[in-house]
């Protein structure tokens, strides 16, 4: 009995001793200085607690140039438990310098068939709440500050993400709007306060419950943070922003060449992201405008169109926003030549109805079309050149071409974009105005009385004054029955369009 409360007393002394001793050793921690210089530092022993709470991913670094070994060992050094993965698209070359260990990791994103994906290899690896993001070159001053940031996340429930600076510069919180049905995200200036932002500028980390962020679609595309703004901002998952010196930079390029590869290798991967996402249009502001889609150099965003329904309006989405501008290019270029050949002519079916409730073609139109009196074709050149061959190049690279489908004539954008206008000449047969080619996709394309065109008028359409029938509300109820002014439908289809 003695002997046990012997045995006892000395363990408590032991005990006590050991907490002591912990208080005066064992809490140094090593924290960085902004040069990248080590030095010991007294604090607490809360890396265990931030090891248990986040675990660090780190996406965003340059093959050619990085400074991902140290920015791995800065967290290593703070908190050795700590997990960091690293995740790459493919096996970085020059390989990276990494001290692989339990809690260092590699992830390949690239799908090799005989592994896991390595989606799920991620998802096993991160076991802590809390995932933080952290931009190549971050290195963390110290554990405590950090778990501030955690904490303050913890406490502001209605935001998803937590944008911690990384160095000095004040953070920008811009709105964001992304538009799927029209293939377009709106950047705008409106500085949404700092506790709920759509989009964070500015170098920082980014904070989430890891539960969240598997829920996104793609959680590890890059651009990484324009990806993920993104994804968040079409669930109205707002970020908050933490002020407080958790991470100093380091510069990571050390010439004006290597930046300058980084940047090209940003917009590539922009600009592959935007493809991904069906982003076709970027603007800021409603000003500064970055098109994503077709070209004059490349084809048409959508294929041949089948039953007046491109297959886009069955995904929910309306015409790309740059198939929509080319038209609008090629239907002013045709307005200009019809103005100056004299032809008489005039905005015809869906083209007028746009022009009618918005001035513009509707948004989920695929062409623009134009009707021209037969009589008057020979007053232009452009005609008279497509009575001679199939189809000819303008100087300006539009594509005119006689259509195979009939007697109408067709204008590319140019001879690969095959966005077009359609132009069909009428003639007019005892009053009432005729043709020969009826198009079973054009299903409103009837005759109608001449009258409508004595006299012709002039309305407003992409941002010009074209020639139009007179009682433009009549002449469309006419072909297209009562009240279709006021009942936007989808071209072959019942079901009216909503918002
Ligand atoms: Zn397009």
């Amino acid at each position: 009995m003695k002997c046990l409360m012997v045995v006892l007393v000395i363990n408590l002394v032991i005990f006590l001793y050991l907490m002591y001793a912990h208080n005066l050793f064992s809490v140094d921690q090593y924290v960085l200085s902004a040069d990248g210089a080590s030095h010991y530092h007294r604090e607490d022993a809360q890396h265990l607690v931030l090891a248990r709470e986040v675990t660090v991913v780190i996406r965003e670094f340059e093959d050619f140039e990085n400074r991902v070994h140290e920015t791995v060992n800065s967290f290593k050094l703070i908190s050795p438990y700590m997990t960091v993965i690293v995740i790459s698209d493919n096996i970085p070359y020059p390989p990276l310098k990494l001290n692989f260990s339990q809690t260092v990791h590699f992830v390949n994103l690239q799908l090799q068939p005989m592994l896991t994906n390595p989606t799920d290899v991620i998802k096993r690896l991160i076991v802590t709440p809390y995932t933080l993001f952290v931009p190549d070159g971050t290195n963390i001053t110290r554990s405590k500050h950090l778990l501030h940031a955690v904490k303050n996340m913890k406490t502001r429930k209605f935001i998803k993400a937590l944008a911690i600076p990384v160095g000095y510069e004040k953070l920008n919180c811009p709105g964001m709007d992304v538009h799927l049905r029209s293939w377009s995200v709106d950047f705008t200036n409106f500085v949404g306060g700092e506790g709920m932002c759509d989009y964070v500028q500015g170098n920082h980390a980014l904070l989430m419950l890891t539960h969240d962020l598997f829920e996104l679609t793609s959680p590890f595309e890059r651009p990484l943070y324009v990806s993920l703004y993104m994804q968040l901002t079409l669930r109205r998952w707002k970020t908050g922003v933490f002020s407080g010196n958790v991470f100093m930079p380091t510069t990571i390029f050390k010439d004006f060449r290597s930046e300058w590869k980084h940047k090209h290798m940003e917009e590539l991967r922009l600009e592959n992201t935007m493809r991904k996402f069906e982003i076709k249009k970027v603007s800021y502001d409603k000003q500064k405008e970055f098109y994503y889609g077709c070209t004059k150099d490349t084809e048409r965003c959508f294929g041949t169109v089948i039953n007046d329904m491109p297959d886009f309006l069955y995904r929910g989405k309306w015409t790309p926003p740059c198939c929509l501008e080319a038209i609008r290019e090629t239907a002013r270029h045709v307005f200009n030549m019809l103005n100056k050949c004299s032809a008489r002519y005039w905005l015809e079916g869906g083209s007028l109805l746009g022009a009618v409730r918005h001035k513009d073609i509707i948004p989920w139109d695929y062409d623009v079309d134009i009707g021209v009196y037969k009589e008057d074709l020979d007053k232009c050149d452009q005609f008279v050149t497509l009575t001679k061959r199939n189809s000819f190049t303008d100087e300006a690279g539009f594509h005119w071409e006689k259509a195979t489908e009939g007697e109408f004539f067709r204008v590319h954008y140019s001879t690969v974009n095959r966005n077009h206008v359609d132009i069909f000449p009428f003639y007019p047969k005892s009053g009432i105005m005729t043709k020969r080619t009826w198009l079973k996709t054009h299903r409103q394309d009837t005759e109608f009385p001449e009258n409508y065109l004595k006299p012709l008028t002039k309305v407003e359409f992409i941002g010009m004054n074209v020639s139009a029938p007179n009682n433009i509300r009549q002449f469309l109820e006419y072909k297209f029955g009562k009240g279709v002014i006021e009942t936007p439908r989808f071209p072959n289809s019942e079901i009216v369009v909503g918002g």
